[in-house]
Order: structure tokens, then sequence, then C-alpha cells
């Protein structure tokens, strides 16, 4: 694909389940005088993002028109609203993707990652930022400090996610906290941990390749899951990581069912259970044990108010470090290709770099 083929605002559209292509859609009008207009410059590719190619849906949420995919961005504002104030023109700024309503209960008692009417990138029917232009209001772009670069940037969005997860789980210094998955989620969530002053840190995975890199990125400890019963593997993790009456936090970033119930085993009485990753609806929860050790069950959900800018605080002042995150990058014409791989579970964070407009 050559610049003078991919047009004025060149994006990388899904069609209907498994089939994507580019189209030159209108540039975003900014729709409001507090927008900015951005030209995303480094996309990350999310697990939802290749759950939607691959299968059109994510739960409730069905891709029905062609949509733009991508929502883990970084760009540069190409241009601002009257009433704009906090940027200019040649900013390099973090996009977070989702804008809600503001209005609603749920907005106003500063939980906007609940509101029933957001309006979030790549998820149907609103487009996503993989184009050359994406329009967001200017509180929703977050400026990137001078040391940090904007790779670095569109790994903010997974960091706001880890952010969030953790905030759920009120982590404290000194505390034992088990990580399921050690994928860029996973991970994120161990180096936030980390930097929170967690004692322990464990990363549980059933791919050893991932442990390695966990230990060596983030995490204390590391844990194979074994095909025995998620009692026995509790148990296990409890002894081999020397985590005494349990672990007092425990996130699951991979939504598989053995995961949910084997972490329910592992904690000690009254500790806290975060529900990070998504997989089944529905799975057998170990609902007696919740119960008389009076568990904390949580969900988290996206990222609310302050996570995006404690993301990017964390990365800029070296508390946590997303560089080695990155295993690959790829030009924009090829995106497919990138969607393909990370189906394939290849690497961690593959970035899409572009399109150059
Ligand atoms: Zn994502
Ligand atoms: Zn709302």
């Amino acid at each position: 694909m050559t610049q003078q083929t991919i047009g004025k605002n060149p994006s990388f559209v899904l069609q209907s389940p498994g089939k994507v292509s580019y189209e030159d859609r209108p540039i975003p009008e900014l729709s409001s005088p507090y927008d900015v207009l951005v030209k995303p410059k480094w996309t990350g590719i999310c697990g939802s993002d290749v759950h939607y190619w691959v299968h059109g849906r994510i739960g409730p949420f069905v891709v029905e028109s062609p949509m733009v995919l991508g929502h883990e961005s970084s760009g540069i504002v190409v241009a601002v609203g009257e009433k704009v104030k906090s940027l200019r023109v040649g900013d390099r700024v973090a996009m977070e993707p989702g804008v809600p309503c503001r209005r609603c209960v749920r907005c106003k008692e500063g939980k906007y990652n609940l509101c029933a009417d957001m309006a979030f990138a790549a998820t149907p029917p609103f487009d996503g930022t993989l184009a050359g232009y994406y329009s967001l209001p200017e509180d929703y772009c977050y400026v990137l400090p001078e040391k940090m670069n904007l790779e670095e940037g569109a790994l903010i969005e997974p960091t706001a996610v880890a952010v969030h997860i953790t905030r759920q789980a009120g982590i404290k210094p000194g505390d034992q906290v088990v990580v399921f998955g050690a994928g860029p989620v996973g991970l994120l969530c161990c180096a936030v941990a980390k930097a929170y002053g967690a004692k322990k840190v464990v990363t549980v995975d059933i791919n050893e390749e991932r442990l390695n890199f966990a230990l060596k990125y983030a995490a204390t400890h590391s844990f194979k899951s074994q095909k025995v019963s998620a009692e026995e593997n509790g148990q296990k993790i409890v002894e081999e990581c020397g985590l005494g009456l349990g672990a007092d936090i425990i996130i699951d970033a991979t939504g598989a069912e053995p995961c949910i119930q084997t972490a329910i085993h592992a904690l000690r009485m009254g500790g806290t259970f975060v529900q990070g990753g998504m997989g089944k609806p529905d799975i057998t929860f170990p609902i007696m044990a919740m119960c008389t050790k009076e568990l904390n069950v949580k969900g988290s959900f996206r990222y609310g108010p302050g996570d995006y800018q404690t993301a990017v605080d964390l990365v800029a002042g070296g508390r946590i470090s997303v560089k080695e995150l990155v295993t690959g990058k790829v030009k924009f014409g090829d995106a497919e290709q990138a969607f393909a791989q990370v189906k394939d579970g290849k690497g961690i964070k593959l970035l899409i770099e572009g399109p150059d407009v």
C-alpha cells in the first residue's frame, strides 16, 4: 500500500467477522469546542480487537456495521477546538479511548467507567483509533512528558487497565499478591503491584516462557499451573511461594475457570479477589470458600478517574517500565498480519505504526 492509495484518512475497518479492509473515511469534525483532533502514531493490538475481528462480538457488544478497530493509541494533536485550554497543536498525547456521558448517576459519583452511555473506541457502534485522524475531548488526552516516547504512550492504555485493577484490589505495601496470567495486563498488574510496595508478587501461567519473562520483568516468584484440582493448585501456590496463611490479594487476568477457582483457594481468610480477565460468561465458582473465608470479590472494567494519569506518572517516574513489553512493530499497511500474530499468541504487545498521513 502506498501513500497515494490510502487516501486522506485511511482507516482499518472490520467489515464483518474475519473480514477487514482499508477505507478512506472522512476526517472527523470536532463535535464540541472542547474537542481536539489527533493523528494516532502508535496503536497496540488488544485481545478485544482480535476477538471482534474473529467473532464479530464480545458478550452483548455485536458488530452490526463496519467499524474501525484499535483503541490503545498515542498520537499528536493537529487541531484544537476554540475552548481547549490544556493542549496545543503538536502536543504528544496518550489517548484515553472511552468518553462517558458525564451526566448520569455513575458519572457524577466518579465511576465514569460504569456509565451506560459510554462511547468507547472499537466497541460497536463506535469507531476505533486505527485511522489517520481521531477526535476526542481534551480531558481524555494526557500529555506525555518529554522523556516518554510515543510508543510508551500507546502502552498507557493497558497500563491504565492494570492501575484500575490494582485500585480495585486496594494493594498496600507489604501485601502478598498473586497474578494469574502473564499476558500484557497480567504483567502490568505485577509491575504496578510491585511499584505499590507489594512484598511478594507471584506470577501464575501455564507457559514457561511467559513465566520467565514475568520473573525478569516484575514478579518475585512464579508458579506453573498443574493439571490437578483447583484446591491442590491453590495449596501448592501457597506452599511453594511461601505465602503462609495464603495470598492477601489475587488478580485474575485470564478469565479461565481453573484459574479463578484456584485463586479463591489460594487466598487467605478475608483476602481480596479481583476479576480482570474476560473468558466464559459463566463458570463454576467456589462460593462456599468465598463465604467462609469472608473474601472480597470484585470486578474491574476498563479505567476510571485518575487511572490514565496515574499510568502516565508511573511510567514517567520510572516506577514501572513498559518498553520491554513491545515485542513487535508493524506498519499500518500490515495491520491484518499483526492481528493474525496476536491471535496466534505470538509476542507480548505488538504495535502498529501510523498511518503516515
Ligand atoms: Zn485493550
Ligand atoms: Zn454517564
